[in-house]
């Protein structure tokens, strides 16, 4: 008899060629799914500038970047949440 419950994995290479794209910062090829989002603004903070410029010509400065999830930790792009308290409380557990 085997195990009565066994565990999938949902993401199979079923569905064919994974997409994936480069990360901005590291040039690893990451798949999309594990990237996070940043959208990049090419530095247009001021205001009086920033009226000046039609806001169309505006969003062409901004660019969708994708992050490795490594990256995406170094880069603040995404916050650290709960799960991260209780990796840092592991670390200095086992330190
Ligand atoms: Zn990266």
């Amino acid at each position: 008899m085997g195990a009565p419950y066994r565990r999938k994995y949902h993401h199979t290479k079923s569905k064919g060629q994974e997409t994936s794209v480069r990360c901005e910062f590291c040039g690893k090829i990451v798949p999309k799914w594990k990237t996070f989002t940043s959208y990049k603004s090419f530095g247009i903070n001021d205001p009086v500038l920033r009226k000046q410029i039609d806001p169309r010509f505006v969003s062409s400065f901004t660019r969708k970047t994708y992050a490795c999830p490594s990256c995406a930790r170094h880069r603040h792009i995404i916050k650290p949440g709960r799960s991260r308290k209780s990796r840092t409380s592991n670390l200095s557990r086992s330190r």
